[in-house]
């Protein structure tokens, strides 16, 4: 088999030469692995970054069964934008995009590097590619608020990539199908958002009661988590015609989006495993997902 031949194969489409190039020279630094598993991390508030609580548990126990990955791929909801963009920075700088919460918060940085192969091959993989490669963005805190917890030392390479504000669910969802190659080569994708995200209608009051949910939102998780387990996707990727709740749970799509970018990574012989399924505040969930 040749080289095109070979590609073409491994990532289900014909390659240009030049992203033909691109993917042997991602090859070269990140060598062929065991498909690493992905993940779906519903971060919440900010400040869990800053603190100690079960949530942060479940994020650091999780990470303690996976190996760890050679670089980072994250895809948060806290980067929408028109068209695809992948930062492509050496050092991305920690972007407190956020007000009025500590200063121990916004003066918080994330120092991981970037990766630029990794940003030039994720950008080669997305359809209508390349995607923009990206100088300016950075970490955001949909990426930093929950990497610190998965990896405090800052040692994994991390890149984003943001969603098309202008696109379907079907696009994204086959956007994620596109990067599974980078399973294979050591990286582990990371969807951040949360999959219930209504902060219009939160009631802060009870804000501390765990597990507090409207009715409508407990109806939106059970909806989501059935088809989950039983491996049906099509509704998830239809969402906005699922009826009130799901219209409840996602009133914008950036903070659920993320989802299907896992989702779409899936393999037949992949274990779906949720952990941290929670509501918060009554209109959020914290549920997250790992698959492989
Ligand atoms: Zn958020």
């Amino acid at each position: 088999m040749d080289r095109r031949e070979f590609w073409k194969r491994t990532v289900g489409t014909t390659l240009s030469i030049g992203s033909l190039n691109q993917l042997e020279a991602f090859a070269q630094e990140f060598p062929r692995s065991e498909p690493m598993p992905a993940l779906f991390l519903g971060h919440g508030n900010p400040m869990n970054a800053l603190q100690e609580n079960r949530f942060v548990q479940g994020f650091r126990s999780m990470e303690k069964t996976i190996p760890k990955p050679k670089a980072i791929l994250c895809i948060s909801a806290h980067w929408f934008t028109r068209g695809t963009k992948v930062t492509a920075m050496k050092t991305p700088r920690t972007i407190h995009d956020f007000g009025g919460f500590p200063k121990a918060l916004h003066e918080f940085q994330y120092p991981a590097p970037g990766s630029p192969q990794l940003a030039e091959t994720a950008a080669r993989l997305a359809p209508e590619a390349p995607a923009e490669v990206d100088q300016s963005w950075g970490l955001d805190h949909g990426a930093w608020t929950v990497l610190t917890h998965l990896y405090p030392a800052a040692d994994v390479p991390v890149v984003q990539m943001s969603l098309d504000r202008t696109k379907s669910a079907e696009f994204h969802f086959d956007l994620g199908r596109r990067l599974d190659v980078l399973r294979h080569h050591g990286i582990l994708v990371v969807g951040s958002g949360n999959i219930v995200h209504n902060l219009g209608l939160i009631d802060f009051r009870n804000i501390d009661r765990p597990n507090h949910g409207f009715d409508w939102a407990f109806e939106a998780q059970n909806f989501v988590n059935r088809q989950l387990a039983d491996g049906d996707y099509a509704p998830l990727i239809d969402y906005s015609n699922q009826g009130r709740a799901l219209k409840l749970a996602v009133p914008t799509p950036d903070h659920y989006l993320p989802l299907l970018y896992v989702l779409g990574l899936k393999h037949t012989s992949d274990q779906l495993k949720l952990f941290n399924n929670e509501l918060l505040g009554g209109s959020l969930s914290m549920t997250s997902v790992r698959l492989g």
